[in-house]
């Protein structure tokens, strides 16, 4: 691939602001290729980065005026091979997960890269691309081997986009054990992250698979991507009614992507005696819950960070194999010029906006 010296990229002014800018093409170093991005998707992280900063992290501090590129749902094509590199040839299409972990610390041995202990250093080794190194909304990245995951020639630039978000689902039942063939499981929240983790789970087998939220809408693509059930908790009691359809005991597990203090206080009273929570949404204050139900129910907790232990790889198996329709989700798509737009659709859900693609050209 012929390659400019200088890129396109965004990057992050004072908080609610963006700018497009020139930067150079980053060089690829041992064990990474330099991706150029051909699509990316926009998280609800990437709004919260964009006004709050945190969870991006550079140079110790907030990600302002540092001529930090954000967006991490990314996806493209292999432009160049770095030292050693023989996995890849240029010309691939790959989708990426987000962290390349150091590959040295307990954590990261543990496959926990995305709680690896030297976060947020790059001398380490390690890399968040949008997060703590610079991220897709530019012409090129530069991405660890470790962080890449084919993709099938059938599958579409939007799709792939995709993969990464369901691999955060994955991780979160893998975090529970994995294994849910049979067993039932709810999905608070119906996020991107939250109604993929309803066709995640059905894929796995779960059953039933019960999806609870406020929005009509966005309940009925739930039930296409597989819920047996939804539940609209502003029209109804969803604890009732999540112990009504598991005949009277709880759901074996309960992912809550919702974040919201009353979301997280009614998964304590949605799961059986010794069932599991996974945390996949992050409220911002202090939250009230029921502590003592958890306890005297033999209830696990468990907050996941990312899409750790490869589930990307794993999710990209069941979307490959179309096990569940992720394009559902995907509702608007924007040239790279005009990622402002896309990001305003995506915040103010314009138009019942889900996943805003931002696309190369
Ligand atoms: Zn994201
Ligand atoms: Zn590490």
């Amino acid at each position: 691939m012929n390659l400019p010296e200088t890129m396109r990229a965004w990057v992050l002014g004072d908080p609610d602001e963006i700018r497009l800018t020139t930067k150079p093409v980053p060089p690829p170093g041992r064990a990474e290729v330099l991706v150029r991005i051909d699509a990316v998707a926009i998280c609800a992280t990437d709004l919260e980065i964009l006004h709050y900063g945190s969870p991006a992290r550079i140079e110790g501090g907030l990600p302002f005026n540092k001529n930090f590129t954000f967006g991490h749902e990314y996806m493209g094509t292999v432009a160049a091979l770095g030292a050693g590199v023989d996995e890849y040839r240029v010309g691939e299409r790959v989708t990426v997960e987000i962290h390349a972990g150091c590959g040295q610390c307990k954590r990261c041995r543990q496959g926990m890269y995305t709680s690896c202990l030297n976060y947020g250093r790059p001398e380490k080794g390690h890399r968040a691309n949008g997060f703590t190194t610079d991220g897709g909304f530019a012409e090129f990245a530069v991405n660890n081997i470790n962080t890449l995951v084919r993709v099938p020639d059938a599958m579409s630039d939007a799709e792939a986009t995709l993969v990464v978000t369901a691999g955060t689902s994955m991780y979160g039942l893998t975090e529970l054990g994995g294994l849910v063939a049979g067993e039932s499981v709810v999905v608070t929240g119906p996020g991107p992250i939250g109604l993929l983790a309803a066709g995640v789970a059905k894929a796995l087998g779960a059953s039933p698979v019960i999806l609870t939220g406020t929005r009509d809408n966005r309940l009925a693509i739930g039930t296409k991507l597989g819920a047996d059930h939804v539940i609209n908790s502003k029209t109804t009691d969803a604890v009732a009614e999540v112990l009504r359809l598991t005949g009277g005991i709880g759901a074996d597990y309960v992912v809550e992507c919702a974040g919201t203090p009353a979301a997280l206080d009614e998964a304590v009273h949605m799961v059986n005696r010794g069932g599991k929570i996974c945390l996949a949404a992050f409220p911002h204050g202090r939250v009230d819950m029921d502590v003592a139900h958890l306890v005297r129910n033999n209830v696990s907790l468990f907050g996941i960070r990312g899409e750790g232990r490869c589930a990307t790889h794993r999710a990209m198996a069941l979307m490959a194999s179309k096990r569940f329709d992720a394009t559902l989700i995907h509702t608007h798509s924007f040239p790279f010029d005009e990622l402002e737009t896309g990001l305003r659709y995506a915040r103010d859900r314009v138009d019942d906006a889900i996943k805003v693609v931002v696309t190369r050209t």
